[in-house]
């Protein structure tokens, strides 16, 4: 049986499970990403669609679907959070790294649409770092 890793989104209605055999983890840094996410950059875990088991508010989510491009995003209608999705494709499953409780066990392999980074993602984690708000 497969090891599994929780996860839900910020107001704790939708939650689901999902198989940690993972097969790829990207940072994606294209701009659709960037503006869907509202970060400098996407980090998404790459794994079969079969591998998620909703728990709990499936009813919740909401789907977009990017007009002429396979991009899309599922999110929680109540709190807006990024949730795990299947690619237009029926492929693929997408599970934003960030809606997991725990770490998967693995690092980023790439860092894809490099092309179109924000050149501060180079620098950031050199900034000071605070337990909380800085002093
Ligand atoms: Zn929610
Ligand atoms: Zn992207």
């Amino acid at each position: 049986m497969n090891e599994h890793v929780t996860g839900r989104c910020l107001c704790g209605e939708v939650t689901f499970t999902v198989a940690t055999d993972f097969q790829q983890f990207y940072l994606c840094h294209c701009q659709q990403c960037r503006q869907i996410t509202g970060a400098p950059y996407a980090a998404n875990l790459l794994t079969k669609p079969d591998s998620i088991t909703w728990l709990s508010g499936e009813s919740l989510l909401r789907r977009y679907d990017y007009p002429g491009r396979s991009f899309s995003k599922v999110f929680c209608s109540q709190c807006g959070s990024g949730l795990p999705f299947i690619t237009q494709s029926g492929k693929t499953l997408i599970v934003p790294a960030g809606s997991l409780n725990e770490q998967p066990k693995m690092q980023p392999s790439n860092n894809i649409f490099w092309e179109e980074h924000l050149d501060w993602v180079e620098t950031s984690h050199e900034a000071k770092k605070c337990q909380h708000y800085p002093e």
